[in-house]
């Protein structure tokens, strides 16, 4: 099999496992025009910057058998496996060319758990010590390999990540009785605290060798199993706290395996995963708990609001809050109000009154802002203290211009 239909083979694999924000999954299909099948998948950057990475498995023949999984043992699909060099070339190639600026590799579990990290780690540690590669890597941790030599790849990638897949160690066992969750979160805690370890040191140290900079992520298959949206969120939260995680990415469902363990959706639940992106932005830049966003009476986040005006609307006795005098802990809590409107309105203020004019430049979304706010005492919503006919403005809005699926502005 030659190196092009490899590459077409094992992308295709990889582009269920979806480590990126969900409004900028984009899939380039120039490198076709390039004579080169493939995929290349724009990863956002911590400072917001989109980054073309080389996407692919090292090899989509797997040993396990994952009832959600394309790849898995008893499906009867085409598989391949690089040689490492041939995919150590492929990447140099396409960086050279200014195609990709890294490598985002994963792959199935070949021969075993161990077998598959070390190829994984011997690819990135060749790829930086013999051909001095620049680039961003982002490795996957395959869970199950030795705790040492899952450390020894973090200091040739950029962020690693171990997929935690299912909500609970039930539906785990259920949907992929190879796994469990030990072999996951053990690694998790390891790479964590070496992460953090690395963090303190290279604040007091000029030198210390560099692990993962970027951090490590993790990814969770929404939709396939029964947990709620209040389960998921309160594991999240978890998670962000126990383990040093810089992102939890979010994957809808998609049915592509025939098997009675799976549940019976049409379309994967891409609302729900969008929602839970932005209750998760919430948790960790506004402050939220998930007990805030959601609780045992509510166990599900709303698709026709977004979570922060569903809090609000629940809380409707702190509103409005005045845009010249309200904290900034409380401005980032008004719908519409993001972070950097909330600093604006704070830097702004400190010289001038602010009005309802003022506030449409500096960005605040006033479709929603308007009922939770006052300008100099001045009230824009028309409709007050009614929490209900402001749910029902609010969602007639959104089924207008859809707004209320922005992830980044609420
Ligand atoms: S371990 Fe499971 S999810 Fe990963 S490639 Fe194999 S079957 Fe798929």
């Amino acid at each position: 099999m030659d190196i092009k239909e490899k590459l077409d083979i094992l992308s295709s694999s990889a582009k269920f496992d979806v480590d990126t924000e969900p409004s900028i999954i984009d899939t380039v299909t120039n490198l076709e025009n390039d004579n080169m099948p493939g995929s290349i998948y724009y990863s956002k950057t911590s400072n917001g910057e989109c980054m073309p990475l080389l996407k692919v498995l090292f090899s989509n023949s797997c040993i396990y058998d994952c009832a959600y999984c394309i790849n898995r043992r008893s499906n009867n699909i085409p598989r391949a496996t690089f040689k490492m060099d041939e995919l150590i070339n492929l990447t140099l190639n396409l960086y050279k060319r200014k195609l990709i600026r890294g490598l985002f590799l994963s792959s199935a579990v070949f021969g075993s758990p161990n077998t598959t990290m070390n190829t994984l780690y011997l690819t990135a540690k060749k790829l930086r010590e013999e051909h001095n590669f620049p680039g961003y890597i982002h490795l996957k941790i395959i869970p199950g390999a030795d705790l040492e030599l899952i450390k020894q790849a973090g200091f040739y990638a950029d962020r690693m990540s171990v997929n935690l897949e299912l909500p609970s160690e039930k539906s785990l066992s259920y949907l992929a009785p190879d796994k469990n969750k030990s072999a996951i979160l053990s690694p998790m805690n390891y790479v964590g605290k070496h992460y953090q370890e690395w963090m303190d040191q290279k604040n007091k140290y000029k030198y210390s060798p560099t692990f993962i900079p970027s951090g490590q992520s993790t990814q969770l298959v929404i939709g396939a199993s029964p947990e709620s949206d209040f389960h998921i969120i309160k594991l999240v939260e978890k998670l962000y706290l126990n383990f040093h995680l810089t992102r939890v990415y979010y994957s809808a469902f998609q049915r592509v395996n025939q098997d009675y363990r799976l549940p019976n959706i049409k379309n994967p639940p891409v609302t729900r995963k969008l929602r839970l992106y932005q209750a998760d932005w919430l948790m960790r830049y506004y402050g939220f708990s998930s007990n805030e966003i959601l609780n045992e009476e509510e166990q599900f986040l709303d698709d026709t609001l977004d979570p922060k005006t569903k809090w609000a609307l629940r809380n409707y006795q702190m509103f409005p809050v005045e845009i010249n005098s309200a904290p900034y802990e409380l401005l980032i809590k008004v719908p519409g109000i993001g972070l950097k409107s909330a600093k604006k309105i704070i830097s702004y203020r400190k010289k001038y009154f602010l009005n309802f004019e003022n506030l449409k430049n500096i960005g605040v979304a006033l479709k929603r802002a308007r009922f939770f706010i006052t300008c100099n005492g001045k009230y824009y919503g028309k409709i007050y203290n009614n929490p209900d006919i402001v749910r029902s403005l609010l969602t007639n809005n959104k089924q207008k211009n859809n707004s209320q699926l922005s992830l980044f502005e609420i």
